[in-house]
Formats: structure tokens, sequence, C-alpha cells
């Protein structure tokens, strides 16, 4: 297998950083999608399809981070496409809203578990800040807990104290536990009675840069009686595992209820839109918020979604990617063990994480990556991955392949570790 290089790539990036803030900001550059080390990565794509990108290289890659999630059905999937298209033709962003968002917010209250309606946005920040404004204004109170390590976009209140920009008001009223501790939440509940309007968790721990963590038995069931009990809001943000895991939600997949649950990424195969859903009891709360946005209301997102969605329930897009997700994580550890090497892979199959644990510092980890990387099979340290439903048994025996012939490469470059 030849190894890619990634000249026009950086020939692009040394052009953008002088036009762009960080050449390629947020999660999708070098920096923060730690592409670690950075010239094993291609930063442009020229086309994608099914599981597979192609950067401007011209080096085609099989694609486990989805474009962080969207990617659900395969790229450029035809019959979200035609959907899409066919409503762009009708209209998209125009003054009246169209149809298809009451059609979509049908089927999403007719598919998810804990939704008795479903308001529109963009991004899974939009959904997440607005299911923390409804809390507060359903309640009154002002308090919000999260789980440490837990992310849930860039409005202020999700950042960290000493980020650019933070001030300590931003972060004053939120209040950050460990995940998986219900008597912690349980204590501080206790502790400050009528000041929490809510507690927002993603179903499962899945934090950048450390093993991901399944609720305990329990866990989410605690947290629920003890919402209940108390008046506090229980918000999931379903924004990465939602509809991978169950498309009737994340909640109901773990066995417990959310009152609001936050959707973007699997949503609609790519294109941009978010969804909150929630009780019939928070829906004045929800309505009383001030908040909208220019494209909010796009109509061909929503053709993109209903028909991704409708996809999804008929095939069982989830069985099919834990199916496929635990067939590969499987045989990873099993070629790593052949090699010497030991893989833990952690989350769910659909969306896993994975670290060699032969060393500390996470360097042999990072080199396998890369060779990884660099001969087709897209795969990033830090972050959990992805399956898509286009992925097939080939490719994986191809990923396969490409494992086999990475760890070969690392051995070869650390006969220290071998002796
Ligand atoms: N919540 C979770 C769990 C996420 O993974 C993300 C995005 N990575 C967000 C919220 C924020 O979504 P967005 O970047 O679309 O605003």
């Amino acid at each position: 297998m030849e190894t890619y290089n990634y000249k026009k790539s950086q020939e692009m990036f040394a052009r953008a950083v002088k036009v762009i803030p960080s050449g390629i900001y947020g999660h999708l550059g070098p920096a923060e999608g730690c592409f670690i080390p950075v010239q094993a990565y291609p930063f442009y794509v020229d086309r994608a399809e099914g599981a597979y990108m192609w950067d401007i290289d011209g080096n085609r890659f099989i694609d486990y981070m989805c474009a962080y999630g969207p990617n659900v059905l395969g790229y450029n999937h035809l019959e979200v496409d035609r959907a899409a298209m066919e409503q762009l033709q009708r209209g998209n962003s125009t003054t009246l809203a169209s149809p298809v968002m009451v059609e979509l917010a049908e089927l999403l209250v007719d598919t998810v578990d804990s939704a008795d309606w479903a308001f529109f946005a963009k991004n899974g920040g939009d959904v997440t800040n607005l299911a923390m404004l409804s809390a507060r204004a359903a309640t009154g109170r002002s308090v919000v807990v999260k789980f440490i390590g837990g992310y849930h976009g860039v409005m202020p209140w999700m950042q960290e104290l000493g980020y650019p920009g933070i001030i300590p008001e931003d972060v004053e009223n939120v209040v950050t536990l460990p995940f998986n501790r219900a008597d912690l939440f349980a204590t501080l509940v206790a502790n400050n009675p009528d000041r929490i309007a809510g507690v927002i968790g993603t179903p499962y721990h899945h934090p950048a840069m450390h093993d991901n963590e399944l609720p305990v038995p329990g866990f989410w069931q605690d947290i629920r009686r003890i919402c209940t009990e108390n008046g506090i809001v229980l918000i999931v943000d379903d924004v990465r595992a939602g509809f991978r895991l169950n498309t009737r939600g994340s909640d109901f997949h773990y066995g417990f209820k959310a009152d609001l649950i936050c959707f973007c990424k699997a949503l609609a195969n790519g294109y941009n839109i978010s969804a909150l859903c929630g009780i019939e009891s928070l829906k004045s709360a929800v309505s009383s918020v001030f908040n909208t946005g220019s494209y909010w209301l796009s109509a061909m997102p929503m053709a993109a979604a209903v028909k991704t969605i409708s996809i999804l329930r008929e095939i069982d897009g989830a069985t099919l990617m834990k199916k496929m997700g635990t067939r590969l994580t499987d045989g990873l550890v099993e070629i790593a063990d052949e090699h010497g090497f030991h893989l833990k892979v952690t989350g769910e199959p659909a969306m896993w994480f994975m670290r060699l644990t032969d060393d500390d510092s996470g360097i042999i980890h990072q080199e396998w990556i890369a060779e990884c990387v660099r001969r087709g099979a897209f795969l990033t340290n830090h972050h959990n991955l992805f399956i898509n439903c286009a992925m097939s048994d080939e490719d994986i025996d191809l990923t396969f392949d490409i494992a086999h012939e990475a760890f070969t490469a690392v051995r070869r470059n650390h006969p220290e570790m071998f002796n």
C-alpha cells in the first residue's frame, strides 16, 4: 500500500491562513480538530460519496469521522438529496414557513419517545442553549448542572472560565459534576433547594481525549427521579448520539425519559438543521423564550430530515450501525493483539472511542492512527469515531488490511518496544 502525500492541501492551507482566522477554524481545522501529527492529514476535501471522501490531492479515505456525525446514511445519499433539491426548487428561505416543517415535527413526535413537539434551529448549540433558557423560563431558577468534560457547544455558559472571551458572570450559575455520580447530584440538589433549573448531559459520556463511559445501571433513573421530585428539567444532549443508538432517542435506549432532548448531527444526513424536542408541559416555556435565526425555518434541510429519519426507521439504521461497529472494533482489537499491541475500545459500537494503551504518553496511539490515515482510513486520535449506514463488510475488511499495515509500520519504527 502506498502512503499518501498532501501537497495540494498544504498549499491551500498556506493560502487560507492569510485570509481566514486559523486557516480552518473549529473542529475541521488542524488545531481544534487535533490532527496529530499534522503531516499525516489532508485538510481539504474534493468530493465525498457513501462511506468515502477524496481529498484535493486525489487520495481516497474511508471516513470514520463522518463529518463529526452528520454523515449517517452515506455522503451524497440520492434519496435525501433528491428530497432536498425538490424542496429547494419549491422554496427554501422564504417569508412564510413551509408545510414541510409541520411534516417534520409530526414525524419526530411519532419517532422520538419523549417528543410531544419539535422546535427547529441550525446547530447543536442553538438547541442546547434553547433547552437551558427554557429550563430557566419554566422554573424561574438560575443554576444549570452539567457533567465534567461534556460538550454542548460554544455559548459562553458552555465554556470554561479562562477560555478567551469568557468572564466569571458567564459561568457563575453553572455547576459541573462527574458523570455517573447520581449521589453527588442528589447532595447538590439537597443543598440548593429551589435553585437548580436544569441538568444537561449526553446520554453516555463521550468527552474528547478520554475513554468514553456508558451510564452505570440506575444512573439516569436516579437523575430522573431526583429531577421529578425537585421540579428540575432533565435535558438530554443527543446532538452527537441521536439516531445512531436508537431512532426513538438515546434516553429511550438507556431506559429513561428526558424532559427536553436535543438533536442535530444525524438528523438530516448533513443538511443544516437541529431540533429541540420535549414533553407537553414544557411547550409553553419554549414558546416564551426569545429565540430565532435567519435560517432556522429554512425548508430544504427539513425535507432532508424527513427523508433521513424515514430511511433510518425503514432500514433500522441503529441496529445496522451497531452490527458494523461491533465487527470493526472486535476485529481491530484482535489485529492489535496479533501485532503485540493492546487496543482499548470504549463507548457504543456505532460511535466508539479507541486508544492503544501500550504507552502512557499516547504517542504510539498517535503514530498508529497516523499510519492508518496515510493509507486511507480517516481516523482521529482524540475523538470518538462514527459508523454510517453506507459502510459495508468490504469497507471494514479494507480497514483491517490498513490496520495490519499500520501496526507493522509502528513496530518497524519502534524496535525498542519489542525487545
Ligand atoms: N452537543 C454535543 C454532544 C456535540 O457533540 C456538539 C457538537 N460536537 C454540540 C452539542 C454542539 O453542536 P454544534 O457544533 O452543531 O453547535
